[in-house]
């Protein structure tokens, strides 16, 4: 782990000038074929023991710098740069599982995550099993012989329950399990899972890493002795990332702490606005105590995001729901977020909770607060409200 605060470290890490002619930013290295300068390098490469890169599809330096600084933010001995973070997601997940074996996944987890497991794992023979995100010490009653990975995601993306990933991996660990957790929505600067008993830590770097809405990319982060396990199934699957997207990545990097306090001060913002207002019914943002698992978000993280969901006290027809979400000014209807524009979506869970129970009744939104000025948000977010009728 760098020995600097972590602005610090994002600022730095990762970063060489003094081998690239004083240029601040690692340069861009486009490659497939990288030239050896003799046999024995070759030979070497042949083997799987030359240092260096010894082809394109296993990164260029642009890559090496970017795993640098994902290493120094983490407190890793390996990252691993992946074209999207599904991919991270399921290399990951494949990379710890046999036919016969058993996989334990958070109920609130990322759809698409879920539709791997069932589709894709159930299909090679992995038994899936999904529970209560809440569930914290209790997991250990799920846990069997052949139970190989505990996976989370804290807090899930829609429904935000904060998960008690010590006590998971407690339980985890005593029967021999791998705990992976998906940290996209608190990013390194406010949590950090390693250090809190997670085994792999993995990011949708589309988000706020990238924080322009112009990247895909996953990154995964583990300590020595899981790096094995990942190199084989990430090389076999021939995984690589572009080096432009690296460096896209590494710039977002530079300004995650400035963008991500900025993204906060206007989520709680406007949730606060929201939660005052009189067709809301509630709040789930970790930093509220209507959300679940709030008490842990205050034990574990150190600060929130700009990513959360508000449940109305009533469901409303589409025609309603169109005259809201047609016409808001700043707020656009598009999947992902971490970028520095806001978002809205709504949102239904008929299809994507199977063993929890969700309490709520009414219309459900998904908001991203941009960097615009929060009070020309509220306004447009309460225009809208009022459009709902
Ligand atoms: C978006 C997202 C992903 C997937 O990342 P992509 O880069 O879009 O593939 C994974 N987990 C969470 C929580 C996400 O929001």
């Amino acid at each position: 782990m760098s020995k600097h605060r972590i602005e610090t470290t994002l600022a730095h890490a990762g970063r060489h000038p003094e081998k690239n002619a004083g240029v601040v930013n690692p340069p861009v290295c486009h490659a497939s074929t990288i030239l050896f300068k003799t046999y024995a390098d070759f030979s070497l490469a042949r083997e799987g023991k030359f240092p260096g890169s010894a082809y394109g599809r296993h990164g260029t330096e642009t890559m090496r710098s970017l795993e640098e600084a994902i290493m120094a933010l983490e407190g890793a001995d390996k990252s691993f740069i992946f074209p999207s973070g599904l991919s991270a997601i399921v290399v990951c997940l494949f990379s710890f599982l046999r036919a016969g074996d058993h996989l334990l996944i958070a109920d609130s987890v990322y759809d698409p995550t879920r539709r791997f497991a069932d589709q894709e794992l159930a299909s090679h023979g992995v038994e899936v099993t999904y529970y209560d995100p809440v569930i914290g010490p209790g997991i250990a009653e799920l846990i069997r012989s052949n139970t190989k990975v505990v996976y989370t995601e804290s807090p899930g993306s829609l429904t935000f329950e904060v998960q008690d990933l010590p006590a998971l991996a407690k339980a985890a660990h005593e029967k021999g399990a791998v705990v992976i957790i998906d940290n996209s929505w608190a990013t390194p600067l406010f949590y950090r899972p390693l250090s809190a008993g997670a085994d792999i830590v993995i990011h949708s770097a589309t988000k706020y890493i990238g924080g322009h809405s112009d990247l895909m990319m996953g990154i995964a982060s583990c300590r020595k002795e899981h790096a094995a396990t990942i190199t084989r199934t990430y090389k076999n699957f021939g995984i690589s990332a572009s080096p432009d997207d690296c460096y896209l990545a590494q710039r977002g990097l530079r300004t995650l702490a400035a963008r991500l306090k900025a993204h906060r001060e206007n989520a709680l913002f406007l949730a606060d606005r929201l939660e005052k207002h009189p067709k809301v019914a509630a709040i789930l943002h970790p930093a509220f105590a209507s959300c679940p698992g709030h008490e842990l978000w205050k034990r574990d993280f150190t600060g929130s995001s700009g990513l959360f969901s508000v449940v109305l006290k009533a469901p409303y027809p589409d025609g309603k729901l169109s005259a809201m979400l047609d016409n808001m000014e700043l707020f656009g209807m598009g999947y992902s977020w971490g970028g520095y524009e806001s978002l809205i979506i709504p949102f239904g869970l008929e299809k994507i909770r199977t063993s929890s129970s969700f309490p709520h009744k009414g219309a459900l939104f998904r908001i991203h607060a941009g960097l615009e000025n929060k009070e020309d948000l509220w306004e447009d977010l309460e225009k809208g409200l009022e459009r709902l009728g």
